[in-house]
């Protein structure tokens, strides 16, 4: 039986861990065929993938000579991303500037080093190519406490996401924002612990990002995965230029 997105081809940055990490297998298991970058390539998940790369999506040159190499493709996944904690008091230029390049800068020289390759393949199948960013909740969809810079970086990636959509909706590409809320991951964790030294413990810092949440839990990556899977295929060929929470409720 056919897979979801059986004969696709595939690009996931950020696959080392995570989100980035669940959506490449993901598709990997619906069929498409993988190429997994991560800035440390040694956390990939190789056995998975048709590729797994080291690459920094804030090396404009290293993105061009992959794009290059991998030549056309059908699914962008545009997923590496950084939070920084703070408001703007505690946000320098240098945050700023590091917190745009990783979320944002990345994303727009992924989709232009990428896009003829997509536009190519989308006019010979006459399907859709499909690019698939990640922003947040915390964004244009609501302000969360000490996400400043975060926040301002992944309302950008749903301005980014609405121009690509418009542009390219007569040309077979399809360029969708997903949202989540807070969901179960490596740098999750790693902002609990590092809460939890200012609230007096892990349990305690675990107790305070879930009372939160609307559902009383955090997301998993798979939910998120999930989503990913359905922008990526056939099966959302009428669905563009859309931002779309899963958040257990958060943004309600
Ligand atoms: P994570 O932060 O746990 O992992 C990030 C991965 O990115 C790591 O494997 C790391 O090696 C890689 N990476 C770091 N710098 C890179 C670079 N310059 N180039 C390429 N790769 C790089 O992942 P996560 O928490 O699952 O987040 C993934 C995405 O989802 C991010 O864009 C994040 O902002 C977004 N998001 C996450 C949550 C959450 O609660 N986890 C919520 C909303 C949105």
């Amino acid at each position: 039986m056919s897979k979801r997105l059986s004969g696709k081809i595939a690009v996931v940055t950020a696959a080392g861990q995570g989100i980035g990490a669940a959506i490449a297998e993901h598709f990997a298991a619906e069929g498409a065929d993988v190429w997994a970058t991560d800035l440390d390539a040694t956390k990939l998940n190789n056995g998975a993938f048709k590729d797994g790369r080291a690459l920094d999506v804030t090396d404009g040159a290293a993105i061009q000579a992959f794009a290059r190499e991998v030549g056309e493709i059908d699914i962008l996944a545009n997923v590496a991303g950084f939070v920084h904690h703070g408001t703007v008091l505690e946000c320098d230029d240098s945050d700023w500037d590091f917190s745009f390049d990783i979320n944002v800068k990345s994303m727009h020289q992924m989709i232009r080093a990428f896009l003829s390759g997509m536009l190519a393949r989308a006019d010979a199948l006459g399907t859709s190519s499909s690019i698939v960013n990640l922003s947040s909740g915390a964004s244009s969809l609501k302000g969360a406490p000490n996400r400043y810079v975060y926040g301002a970086t992944k309302a950008a990636v749903i301005g980014l996401t609405k121009a690509v959509a418009i542009d390219f909706i007569k040309k077979g590409i399809r360029c969708n924002a997903i949202c989540p809320g807070t969901v179960h991951s490596p740098s999750w964790e790693q902002r609990v612990h590092e809460l939890g030294e200012e609230v007096g413990g892990f349990e305690k810092a675990h107790e305070l990002f879930v009372s939160r949440q609307p559902m009383g839990r955090v997301g998993t990556a798979a939910e998120v995965a999930a989503l990913a899977v359905y922008l990526a295929s056939d099966e959302s060929a009428f669905t563009t230029g859309t931002a779309i929470p899963v958040d257990g409720g958060w943004t309600l």
